[in-house]
């Protein structure tokens, strides 16, 4: 059998919500001066994308954030294969990244710390074979045929978002070659069951 796709996971406004003002009583826990909010579901998404795939997780908040909260958001049992933080990302002019890389910072008005898909190939991960899922585009512009975009949770504790999302990556686990699906409206392919 082929190995499993490598499907990498943002953090923030992805799996969670953490905010230095309190929405409400039902965080699950405290890192720093934040309030952390699980997204509805993610201890089931977490468990089924675990059986489906190889699991990582890059986010570009500080490396000692990142690992505190996968340390307390996965369950004991599921190792991701990379944990990285803002350490393994790529400061990207926003006007200067395409498909290609990097081109310099001068000139630059704005940036992004972007996730540069070369990184993980270097691991071995052939291009085909990896989904990346982040609710900020520009984080992952260099890498859009292996990116699924989640509306950003800020907190709402009816959000169904993983649900759908469990749903659309079971379509996708099998796949030879992930880069060649439309993934654009995907929310649309797999509503909720009412
Ligand atoms: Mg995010």
């Amino acid at each position: 059998m082929e190995s499993k796709i490598l499907l990498i996971l943002d953090l923030d406004e992805t799996l969670i919500h953490a905010t230095a003002t309190k929405l409400g009583d039902d965080y699950a826990f405290q890192i720093y001066h934040y309030y952390v909010y699980k997204r509805p579901g993610l201890d089931d998404f977490l468990r089924a994308c675990a059986e489906m795939f190889d699991l990582a997780v890059w986010s570009s908040a500080s490396d000692d954030y990142v690992s505190q909260v996968v340390a307390k958001i996965f369950p004991a049992e599921i190792k991701p294969v990379f944990v990285w933080g803002r350490s393994r990302c790529t400061p990207l002019a926003l006007s200067r990244i395409d498909e290609y890389g990097y081109y310099g910072l001068e000139g630059a008005s704005h940036y992004e710390y972007a996730k540069l898909l070369k990184k993980v190939r270097r691991l071995g991960y052939d291009a085909k074979r990896i989904l990346i899922v982040d609710d900020t585009p520009e984080k992952v512009r260099n890498c859009y045929g292996n990116a699924i975009y989640p509306t950003p949770f800020l907190g709402d504790p009816s959000d169904n978002e993983l649900i759908i999302l469990t749903n659309y990556l079971h379509s996708l686990h099998e796949e030879a070659n992930v880069r060649s699906i439309e993934k654009r409206q995907w929310q649309l392919k797999f509503p909720p069951k009412q």
